[in-house]
């Protein structure tokens, strides 16, 4: 199916709504039966039809076909929130008594996951360096039901090779899942390599003005199927259609902003690596980057998230440079219009900062729809100033 179909096309049905271009919100919590029998059967089985918008919503329907094609999945749930996503897939695949296998330093509210819920209902977590391919095959126990992977990490952006992963838990009968945020479909496809259920955020790309959340699911009709019945209609943290609206709004720009951003990326990406101040850039698509090559295999683009260490060993320096910028701006989250700027050590407490561990001097960096002269000059007066 073409990107542009999928986009501009798909789900909608546009004699429905009096041939608006722009899809109604249809804000409604419930859904009007004439027979009883019609009633009884949505009962039953509520992804039949509409009965109840904490299940199936038409405005949601719509980004859920469009989200399912861009992943070349069969079928997708979308969520309030990438974390409830990633809580809600997680679930569904373990009970107590299981384990699971993750990449270290997964995304906070993964790791939360993990670490404080999960262990009170007797299901434990082993983090693995996912770069290593061994490293899945030796962490797995007779109990493993789950590999979580995240690939590129948002931070490091350390790599697994999907495919090597998802093959070795096919053998095992182990289900497979992956926070794909950092690529979205566009520049990476999962499912295609493998996974059994691909997660990504909406909230950054998809969305892509800072003014939305969500998150995506997609995966097997069975699977799909299986978290609807319980986790989805059971929490209740299914996306609102007003949100879905926004989201549906944020897709039919999707491809050019990430084309652009990729574009803008690149030109700052080289002003940086020549720049005496800097140390380092980790950036996927960067020939220096340890696993450019899986990147190149993997990946079709990367997009405007980096990480930089300046040359010092002050953690004033960094905050200095931090606090310089003028139009980069200082805060968590990325995918929006905006560009950001995020130091490592904003979360580590100053007495714990050690210089001689690099991660903490690392200062993350996204790059938003602005020219990337307007960008490359803030980074350069900010640079200026570090001493
Ligand atoms: C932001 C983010 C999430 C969570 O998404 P929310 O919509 O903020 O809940 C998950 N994974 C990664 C890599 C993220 O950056």
């Amino acid at each position: 199916m073409e990107i542009s179909y999928i986009l501009n096309e798909l789900g909608e049905d546009r004699e429905n709504y009096f041939n608006a271009v722009a899809p109604p919100i249809m804000q409604s919590s419930n859904f009007v039966f004439k027979r009883v029998d019609d009633l009884s059967r949505a009962l039953r089985d509520e992804m039949q039809g509409y009965l109840y918008s904490r299940g199936l919503n038409p405005t949601v329907e719509m980004l859920r076909k469009k989200l399912a094609a861009l992943d070349g999945a069969e079928d997708c749930l979308v969520w309030s929130s990438g974390a409830a996503a990633i809580f809600a897939g997680i679930l569904t695949n373990v009970k107590s008594g299981d384990h699971i296998v993750s990449v270290k330093a997964p995304y906070t509210w993964a790791q939360r996951t993990f670490d404080v819920i999960l262990p009170r209902f007797g299901v434990t977590t082993t983090y693995i360096d996912g770069t290593k391919i061994e490293n899945w095959e030796q962490a797995t126990r007779h109990n493993t039901t789950l590999f979580y992977l995240e690939s590129p990490n948002s931070w490091d952006f350390a790599l697994q090779d999907i495919r090597a992963v998802a093959a070795i838990a096919k053998k095992k009968n182990i289900v497979t899942m992956i926070d794909n945020s950092y690529c979205t479909p566009l520049y990476q496809r999962p499912i295609e390599l493998g996974i059994d259920l691909s997660m990504q955020t909406a909230t950054k790309y998809i969305g892509g003005h800072s003014d939305v959340l969500g998150g995506v699911l997609s995966g097997s009709k069975a699977m799909i199927k299986r978290i609807f019945d319980s986790e989805y209609l059971n929490i209740g943290s299914g996306i609102q259609p007003f949100n879905a609206w926004l989201l549906i709004r944020g897709l039919r720009t999707l491809s050019a902003r990430l084309d652009r951003i990729s574009n803008t990326t690149k030109e700052v990406v080289a002003f940086l690596k020549m720049h005496p101040k800097i140390e380092e850039v980790l950036f996927p698509f960067d020939e220096s980057f340890p696993q450019y090559e899986l990147a190149k295999k993997q990946m079709r683009g990367a997009c405007g998230l980096f990480t930089i260490v300046i040359k010092t060993r002050k953690r004033e320096a960094i905050v200095k440079f931090c606090e310089s910028l003028k139009h980069i701006l200082m805060a968590v989250s990325w995918g929006g219009h905006e560009s950001l700027v995020i130091p490592k050590c904003c979360g580590i407490a100053p007495i714990d900062f050690d210089p001689g561990n690099k991660e903490h001097r690392y200062i993350r960096m996204y790059m938003g729809m602005e020219d990337a002269p307007y960008l490359i000059s803030d980074l350069e007066q900010a640079l200026s100033l570090v001493e």
